[in-house]
């Protein structure tokens, strides 16, 4: 089984990866996190299947709808959560499966009226989103939050699993990533050792938390399931041509992309100049600036228009894509596969003044 544990630093929130025969279940994604999670996916070639809140977040929005217009993956949270376009409404005791696993639903209410916990069958791991955070738990002060309810859930639905079982929380604000069940069951300071539920209460009732600073939006983009209300694309998407971002984070344009828009953007080939002439050629119209002296060549580039990065393979150009964006050139994508790809796929190239 594939398992990758994700993070959004703006909201300390985690996204759980599951993969097994090439189908996936996306835990929590993040919306403006979407690209990276297309780009992993399509790198480890897994087919999203389903996005699974385990709540409407207040903290940060879902990418489930993104992620469903990219890959038509289905969108599951609670049922009693009520979000729109959620077409895998969930319920305690259901069962999502993906390749030969499943996840086991269980309804942990008390952070919110429609947490969810995802236990692994075989139960060895856990996702306890809100309801049990690594030595704490989500607030119950608002979104029809309840700490006996709460105190209840935990005790019933999450402390009940073995000791062993691993436990994957949504959020963590000091950055450690796992816990267990024998862990939070004697070290909780709020839920594990001998607190009873009106020592939870008394604890819960006097944490005076000021309110998230994006629940205003959150919860009602949460609750459209993360369409925005434009249905636009946010601040940090290319709309210049096509691209595609790897999980390295450097955006891509692939060979027959770059031919359509060739006449638009500024060609720039970062190999040593004995290679622009060698027997793999160059893209018409591209400029030389091998990549050892981009950094002193800047001014010869327009940072007007968009910029794609060529060499050999793609490594070399990728770092020039990384130089030119620290640099504060912001519309740059690397070639996929540089000029091996270019010329595999019959692109015309040039060598002097000869076309290949
Ligand atoms: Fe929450």
């Amino acid at each position: 089984m594939i398992f990758r544990q994700l993070f959004d630093p703006a909201s300390c929130t985690y996204t759980y990866l599951l993969g097994d025969r090439d189908e996936a279940l996306l835990i929590d994604p993040v919306f403006e996190q979407a690209p990276r999670d297309l780009a992993l996916l399509d790198e480890l070639g897994l087919k999203l299947l389903a996005t699974l809140d385990t709540h409407v977040h207040a903290d940060h929005v879902t990418g489930a709808w993104w992620l469903h217009e990219r890959c038509d993956s289905r969108i599951a949270l609670a049922s009693v959560a009520g979000a729109m376009f959620s077409d895998l409404p969930l319920s305690h005791g259901d069962r999502i499966r993906f390749g030969h696993r499943y996840l086991e639903v269980r309804a942990t209410p008390g952070h919110t009226n429609g947490c969810l916990t995802y236990v692994l069958d075989g139960q060895h791991m856990a996702f306890t989103g809100d309801s049990l955070l690594i030595r704490g738990c989500g607030r119950t002060d608002f979104q029809q939050g309840s700490p006996r309810q709460l105190f209840r859930s935990v005790h019933e639905q999450i402390l009940t699993l073995p000791d062993e079982c691993l436990l994957y929380p949504a959020h963590d604000y000091r950055g450690i990533t796992v816990t267990s069940v024998g862990e939070e069951r004697r070290f909780n300071p709020r839920l594990g050792g001998e607190a009873d539920a009106h020592d939870f209460v008394g604890y819960m009732d006097n944490l005076n938390l000021p309110h998230p600073k994006l629940m205003a939006q959150a919860v009602p983009a949460n609750l459209r399931s993360g369409k925005p209300e434009d249905a636009r694309l946010p601040a940090g998407i290319p709309a210049w041509a096509p691209l595609t971002q790897r999980f390295s984070g450097i955006w891509e344009i692939e060979p027959i992309t770059l031919q359509e828009y060739a006449g638009t953007v500024q060609i720039v080939d970062v190999r040593e100049a004995s290679e622009f002439n060698d027997s793999l050629g160059h893209i018409h119209g591209a400029k030389l600036l091998p990549l050892s002296r981009l950094t002193d060549s800047l001014t010869e580039l327009d940072r007007q228009r968009p910029l794609v990065t060529v060499c050999r393979s793609g490594v070399r150009s990728a770092q020039a894509c990384a130089l030119l964006n620290k640099a504060g050139f912001d519309q740059v994508a690397n070639l996929a596969g540089g000029m091996l790809r270019w010329r595999s796929e019959g692109m015309p190239a040039a060598c002097g003044d000869e076309n290949l």
